[in-house]
């Protein structure tokens, strides 16, 4: 295998590690938090007052689930602006509800809603298990694993207990599907799954007895070495036990659970880590959660979280609101989401002149009614880091007849007023339980965000 083939599927390995780390937002930002330290990135909270230094390195995070990490540069922003790039850790799933368990017909379920448009026949039939934050009353005395997943003590007034996270290494859940001898006409007309219904997953046979009711939370506490009655409450989401993969006849493609939106917070995060000291410009990335209900939350991408942050780094001017402001002025977001690519099999709802490839690079998304955010100078801006990084570069519009998806980039333009592009690598099955993108595309993403970030 020739070198550089070879530095390609490394990088679509790391992203196959993180992706199997990080079932939840939760986990995903732990995992980064694990690799800013490691790098020497110091942890900011939000309700301490922070002492930044020109050229020092920064993260915070809000919720255990949104993240910011940024670069401070060596110029104030009035001079020379933010570099930043945005991301969502989210990904469609099956939430438990707060009172899970339930009998049915022998069976103990567990009752789930659906977060985000998720394809949900392909939930069906799979290897299903549980991964999420756990809130107690106190800390745990001792944990039973290793200290990564134990968080601090949060802070909300009133509430002196700890969080945990927890993510089950074995198949505890299914949602069977019915048999075709039962449901004749499913391949002509589609599965049909009523939410209520249809999905809440099979977790276990009844006894019979009321401790089938408690069976969640025993194991749960089992799992954390703590009591049952510690727990006070559980937000648990389902995923796929399945690991990703390499695949394809020349391993161009990889096949993984949350590419969108995974695949985009790794390609910056790995840029941001690997770009040298002493930049001009403050590099900043951004990664929300909740990007896949609408953004609507305390740190989600219509959440002050990114500007806080931004005029905090401001601060250390004279005159810290026109710094802000000027340095926003000078600035550009990249918001960095997964794309389209053409499906061989349904090519007719693509529009022909827009039809991105598998592994030909990062895609620039555009839309007249601004569901994406970009505009002639952001492309063009885009477009030249491309040219530098020697990445080829793709173009997407919507079909005309047809409703366009969004991203967080136009809600961070309406909130920031900054001029942003939106951008991502070209993929299939997006939203499915089990996704699909190229092997090379991660690489070519990185390679141009390294050029974005690159010291001026
Ligand atoms: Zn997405």
């Amino acid at each position: 295998m020739k070198k550089t083939e070879n530095s390609y599927l490394k990088r679509s390995q790391s992203l196959i590690e993180l992706i199997d780390k990080s079932p939840t937002p939760f986990h995903v930002v732990e995992e980064f938090k694990y690799q800013l330290k490691n790098e020497g990135y110091v942890e900011l909270l939000e309700q301490d007052s922070w002492d930044l230094a020109p050229d020092g390195k920064y993260f915070v995070i809000r919720n255990g689930s949104s993240l910011t990490a940024f670069c401070v540069g060596i110029k104030m922003p009035e001079e020379a602006g933010f570099k930043i790039i945005g991301a969502h850790t989210d990904s469609p799933n099956l939430r438990l509800k707060p009172n899970p368990e339930y009998i049915k017909n022998g069976y103990v379920q567990l009752g789930v809603e659906v977060y985000g448009g998720a394809l949900l026949t392909t939930w069906t039939d799979r290897d299903l298990s549980l991964a999420g934050r756990v809130l107690l009353k106190q800390k745990p005395v001792k944990a039973r694993k290793s200290s990564r997943g134990k968080q601090k003590p949060l802070s909300a007034i009133g509430y002196g207990g700890a969080s945990r996270l927890i993510k089950f290494d074995r198949p505890l859940l299914r949602i069977p599907q019915l048999a075709i001898h039962l449901n004749r006409s499913v391949n002509e007309k589609g599965l049909v799954l009523n939410s209520q219904n249809h999905l809440p997953p099979v977790f276990a046979l009844s006894d019979g007895k009321i401790k089938s009711k408690k069976m969640l939370k025993e194991l749960v506490a089992a799992e954390l070495n703590c009591a049952p009655a510690d727990i006070l409450s559980l937000e648990l989401q389902l995923f796929d036990l399945q690991k990703g993969t390499l695949a394809g006849a020349n391993n161009e493609f990889v096949f993984a659970s949350r590419l969108d939106n995974l695949a985009s917070c790794h390609a910056a995060m790995s840029a941001l880590l690997e770009s040298p000291r002493k930049d001009a410009a403050t590099r900043v990335l951004v990664f929300y959660d909740n990007e896949e209900v609408g953004s609507e939350t305390a740190q989600g991408g219509s959440s002050p979280f990114l500007k806080d942050v931004l005029e905090r780094i401001s601060a250390g001017s004279q005159n810290p609101r026109e710094s802000f402001m000027r340095g926003v002025a000078r600035s550009l977001f990249v918001s960095a989401d997964m794309a389209h690519a053409i499906h061989p099999n349904y090519s007719e709802m693509h529009d022909a002149n827009h039809l991105p490839m598998i592994n030909s690079g990062p895609v620039i998304k555009s839309h007249a009614g601004q569901k994406y955010a970009t505009d002639g100078v952001s492309a063009s801006q885009f477009e030249q880091f491309c040219l530098k990084a020697k990445v080829p570069v793709q173009k997407f519009a919507i079909r005309s007849d047809m409703r366009c998806g969004s991203t967080i980039g136009p809600i961070t333009a309406a909130n920031l007023g900054v001029r942003t592009v939106d951008v991502g690598s070209p993929m299939l099955s997006m939203h499915s339980i089990r996704e699909m993108a190229g092997s090379k595309d991660q690489e070519n993403l990185i390679r141009v965000f390294k050029e974005f970030y690159k010291p001026v």
